[in-house]
């Protein structure tokens, strides 16, 4: 076996430990004479499962009772839509922070529910930026204020975040557990797993319960937060292998120190990252410097075809997943919590011998 550095942006690279877990147990889970792939969702291993998971997440989110997580599917891209059918009443106007790729596409969706404002819209600036939260043009008595923490594509990050007096709502999908925030600060954070909590097919929610209370009739019980929230997020059949997944690693996450501790280790592999393309001009950042995701870092090269080349060679010698998102070009390492510091400590000796080969 040969597992390459994997710096893909979704799904990405999980922790080895997590899958070599899993692969331990595929056939045979914890002695119950069946793979958790083939177990009831309603029996004792499942159920255990289930358990740890949330309170796991609870955990290293440090959120308390006055929210509830969920463990649904549809990907955040569902949440995109799900948001304001729950939120957004007729006559009521949310607002949006247009940040980027992500932000406009919930933008997007939202608009087919009910009235959307933008309260700032920097998507199309370059370098990529997020909004300062003084810019932010807010309507009074909006039904909240819709957030993307971190714009996978671009790669750029909100560092400082708003604090408006409608209910905050982010996007969390590629940071989520990468650094410490205030999870109570939010009044609903959601996040697809397969950035940095396991596979795709899971989707975390954390929503203050009062929220849950206004939601019109006209909004089909599944797409209701108060029904997973009523049902244990076990309405109908959930994604359980994903689960599972996202169980171990966050069993894993809670092992190596929680969030503080890996958001060291994510500091130092950015530093590591953007100090490499900051010391020549053969590399240019592609986010503004105080908006510089630590998760998805982003840059170019003196041309197109260098860029082609820098990925393929990179894929062979081992470094797997660094072509840009198709819609901006250039090259993005993705450095998920699950990415070891190995992976841009190799990445970073490959740009120097590359610009040494090419420059
Ligand atoms: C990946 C991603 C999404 C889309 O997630 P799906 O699970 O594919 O729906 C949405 N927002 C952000 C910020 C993402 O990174």
């Amino acid at each position: 076996m040969s597992r390459v550095y994997n710096f893909s942006a979704g799904p990405a690279t999980l922790p080895e430990e997590v899958l070599a877990e899993a692969r331990d147990q595929l056939l045979d889970y914890s002695a119950s004479g069946m793979s958790i792939l083939e177990s009831s969702h309603r029996g004792a291993e499942f159920k255990a499962i289930h358990a740890e998971a949330i309170s796991n997440l609870r955990d290293l989110l440090g959120v308390g009772e006055d929210h509830e997580i969920l463990l649904l599917q549809g990907g955040a891209t569902l949440q995109f839509a799900m948001v304001p059918l729950n939120l957004l009443a007729p006559g009521a106007v949310a607002d949006y922070a247009l940040s980027g790729a992500w932000a406009a596409k919930a933008f997007k969706e939202a608009s087919s529910v009910g009235t959307v404002r933008a309260a700032a819209d920097c998507s199309a600036d370059r370098p990529a930026r997020m909004p300062q939260s003084a810019e932010l043009d807010l309507t009074p008595g909006a039904a909240y204020l819709h957030i993307t923490t971190n714009e996978t594509i671009s790669g750029a990050q909100w560092h400082e975040l708003p604090t408006p007096e409608a209910p905050l709502i982010a996007d969390m999908s590629s940071d989520i557990l990468s650094h410490p925030i205030d999870a109570n600060a939010f009044d609903l954070i959601f996040a697809g797993a397969q950035k940095n909590l396991g596979p795709s097919g899971v989707t975390l929610v954390v929503i203050r319960r009062a929220l849950m209370d206004r939601v019109p009739d006209s909004v089909p019980p599944m797409l209701r937060y108060r029904t997973h929230a009523e049902a244990g997020s076990m309405y109908n059949t959930p994604p359980c292998f994903g689960i599972y997944l996202l169980m171990l690693v966050t069993r894993w996450l809670k092992g190596l120190g929680g969030v503080d501790a890996i958001a060291e280790r994510n500091r130092a592999k950015a530093t590591k990252l953007y100090s490499a393309i900051d010391t020549t001009d053969y590399f240019t950042g592609s986010a503004a410097i105080d908006c510089r995701s630590e998760m998805n870092v982003t840059f170019r090269l003196p041309s197109e075809e260098l860029e082609a080349k820098f990925v393929a060679e990179a894929a062979a010698a081992g470094m797997k997943g660094l072509k840009g998102h198709r819609s901006v070009g250039g090259i993005r390492a993705s450095i998920y919590n699950a990415c070891p510091p190995e992976a841009v400590d190799a990445l970073v000796s490959f740009m120097a011998d590359f610009e040494r080969r090419n420059g």
